[in-house]
C-alpha cells in the first residue's frame, strides 16, 4: 500500500488504544496522526516495544517505513532508498516553470526551485516555492509520485493539526 494511503483508524486500531500518555501525547488516535506524518516513530510508544505488541510493532514498522520528516515540509524522505537520481528535483522544475494555456505550454514565471540534490540525497531548500506551501494547490504530489525507488512521500501538514 503506498505510504500516502495510510489512514489514521487504520494505524490506531495497531496501538494498545490505553491513551496512557506516555509518548506524550493526550491519545493514541493522536499519535496516529503523528505515526504518519512520521513526527514520530513507533518506538515513542514504550508499550509497542513490549512482548504483548511485538507484532503490532513490526507491522507498524513496515507500513510507515525508514522514511523522515524533513523539518518544516511535507516531504518525508527514506534515505536508505534516495539515489540522488534528481527525477524529483526535474519534474518539480518543469512543473513550476510552465503552465497550459488553452492546450499549449507557456513560461512561468521562475520561482527558487523547492528541491536540490545535496550529498547525493534529496532536500528541500526553497519550502515556499513548493506549490503545497500554498493553500489551494496543495494537492501537488508530483515529485514523490516521479520517484523511481519510493524514497519519498508527501503528507499534510494539517494531519497534525488534525491531532493536537
Ligand atoms: S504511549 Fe502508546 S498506548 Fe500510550 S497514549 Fe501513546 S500511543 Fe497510546
Ligand atoms: S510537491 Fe509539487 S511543487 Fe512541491 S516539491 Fe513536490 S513537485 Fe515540487
Ligand atoms: S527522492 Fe527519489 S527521485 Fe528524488 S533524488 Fe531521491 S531517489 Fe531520486
Amino acid at each position: 500500500m503506498p505510504k500516502k494511503d495510510l489512514q489514521p483508524l487504520q494505524i490506531q486500531r495497531m496501538l494498545p488504544r490505553t491513551n496512557c500518555k506516555q509518548c506524550g501525547l493526550a491519545t493514541c488516535y493522536a499519535f496516529a496522526f503523528d505515526l504518519i506524518s512520521r513526527s514520530k516513530k513507533p518506538e515513542d510508544c514504550p508499550l509497542l516495544l513490549t512482548p504483548e505488541f511485538s507484532e503490532s510493532f513490526r507491522v507498524l514498522k513496515e507500513l510507515l517505513g525508514e522514511g523522515e520528516r524533513i523539518r518544516g515540509t511535507d516531504h518525508v524522505l527514506d534515505k536508505t532508498k534516495c539515489t540522488g537520481c534528481g527525477d524529483c528535483v526535474t519534474v518539480c522544475n518543469r512543473a513550476l516553470t510552465t503552465i497550459t494555456k488553452g492546450g499549449r505550454l507557456s513560461q512561468r514565471a521562475p520561482v527558487p526551485p523547492p528541491l536540490k540534490i545535496i550529498d547525493g540525497n534529496l532536500s528541500v531548500v526553497e519550502w515556499k516555492s513548493c506549490k503545497r506551501a500554498t493553500p489551494g494547490l496543495d494537492l501537488c504530489n508530483l515529485c514523490a509520485e516521479k520517484c523511481p525507488f519510493s524514497a519519498l512521500d508527501l503528507v499534510k501538514a494539517e494531519e497534525e493539526d488534525d491531532a493536537a
